[in-house]
């Protein structure tokens, strides 16, 4: 058996499939997102506008956000220099979690690198902190809540996506002594929907249950300070625990989770991916910090955010493109293969300088294949006639249908 030819099959079997992923090389400009720089494989450079990206609202080249960064960076150096046991934790770490327990009205939060992080580490933990504990798990649940439910070693049960009738059959079915925790999302990443907050908590409260939410696509975007969804929708007191990111609409890096003071604490004790990695640079915790106390007084930023997304979902429309349009502001373009998502964003990219990454399996379904645009204020009326114009020039020249939207 040759090692090589083992990798060879792996990669060509993604070929195949004509989900083999490339890597786009951009170079983004402080200032001037979403324009950035890329460099083609051979070398050349192209200018082009990122429509895919995940900083949803231009935090990431923030001057509030910048001069956190550097203030912090001038003053301790680069990196933390150890777990957050071992001489990691600083006082700018202790302030970004003081920081996002009061976003969501919680006692506590904790860090952790990355919201994959913190999904991982916590659904594999809480096991060992209820003994025989049962987790009920969205179907269309992010890869990181998967991973982490999958490595618990409990029992679980998979409900149908956003299907609470089936979650109560699960429950129901389980016996009412033994502890229960439900793991879903407010915003589902993909296709843009919003899972359904108050009717799973009412089934938790009925059925005794934790509750486990990521509003990873929500913070910084929905609700009077940005907490998420559940903050709009005044369900916040409801959720034993919350996970957000500070990667996408804070614009840095870093995840958390946001609950009462002894959830905190036993998660810090007890979950390997707290305990044993690095903590976050302090530079990153600042920025972070200064992204979400500034963000949490920015209503006008999160109200031009969702008129983008507006504009961009009725202008798809008008010509006849299949977008999903469930309200958020996320604008999924269904494609239905892989092939063509990747032509299409080929071209996309080389002829008119957008662009936007092809989503595939297993990201998504397969068949359900799709281009997935991320409007943001920082995307102004030019660079949206220019996508607009150039989607329309490409479903003619390529004869894809014009059908119905879906909502
Ligand atoms: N949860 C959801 C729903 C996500 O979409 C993502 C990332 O894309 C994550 C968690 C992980 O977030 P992070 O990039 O901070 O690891």
């Amino acid at each position: 058996m040759s090692y090589d030819d083992k990798l060879d099959q792996a990669l060509a079997r993604l070929h195949d499939e004509g989900r083999y992923r490339t890597f786009i090389d951009i170079e983004r400009h402080k200032g001037h997102y979403p324009h950035a720089t890329r460099t083609r494989p051979d070398g050349s450079r192209q200018s082009v506008t990122v429509w895919c990206g995940n900083d949803y609202l231009g935090m990431g080249q923030h001057p509030v956000v910048l001069s956190a960064m550097h203030e912090a960076l001038d003053a301790t150096g680069a990196g933390s220099g150890g777990t957050r046991n071992i001489s990691g934790t600083t006082v700018y770490h202790k302030r970004l979690e003081a920081e996002l327990a009061d976003l969501h009205g919680k006692e506590a939060a904790l860090l952790f690198t990355s919201a994959y992080i913190a999904n991982d580490a916590t659904l594999s933990t809480l096991p060992k902190l209820f003994p025989g504990l049962i987790i009920y798990s969205d179907a269309l649940n992010h890869a990181s809540m998967i991973e982490g439910v999958r490595r618990n070693g409990g029992a679980k049960r998979i409900f149908q996506h956003n299907d609470v009738e089936h979650l109560r059959e699960l429950l129901a079915a389980d016996d009412p002594a033994v502890p229960k925790i439900i793991a879903f999302e407010s915003i589902y990443s993909m296709d843009g929907d919003f899972g359904p907050i108050q009717a799973i908590c009412d089934l938790a409260d009925e059925f005794n249950a934790l509750t486990y939410i990521d509003e990873v696509h929500a913070v910084g975007m929905y609700g009077p300070r940005g907490a998420g969804v559940a903050e709009r929708d005044r369900l916040m007191h409801r959720l034993d625990i919350i996970n957000g990111t500070l990667a996408k609409a804070y614009g840095v890096m870093g995840g958390y989770i946001a609950a009462s003071a002894k959830m905190c604490d036993a998660i810090r004790s007890y979950a390997p991916g707290f305990i044993f990695t690095t903590s976050l640079p302090p530079s990153v915790a600042a920025g972070a910090a200064a992204s979400v106390a500034f963000l949490k007084t920015a209503p006008d930023l999160r109200e031009a955010h969702q008129t983008q997304a507006r504009i961009l979902k009725m202008r798809l429309k008008g010509l006849g493109l299949p977008i999903i349009d469930h309200g958020s502001h996320i604008v999924p373009v269904m494609v239905g293969d892989p092939v063509h998502t990747k032509m299409l964003s080929d071209m996309l990219l080389e002829d008119h300088g957008i662009y936007v990454q092809p989503i595939n399996f297993p990201t998504v379904p397969r068949g359900t294949e799709r281009l997935r645009f991320t409007p943001s204020p920082v995307h102004g009326p030019r660079e949206m006639d220019a996508l607009v114009q150039a989607m329309d020039a490409l479903w003619s020249h390529c004869a894809l249908n014009r059908a119905e939207a879906v909502g």
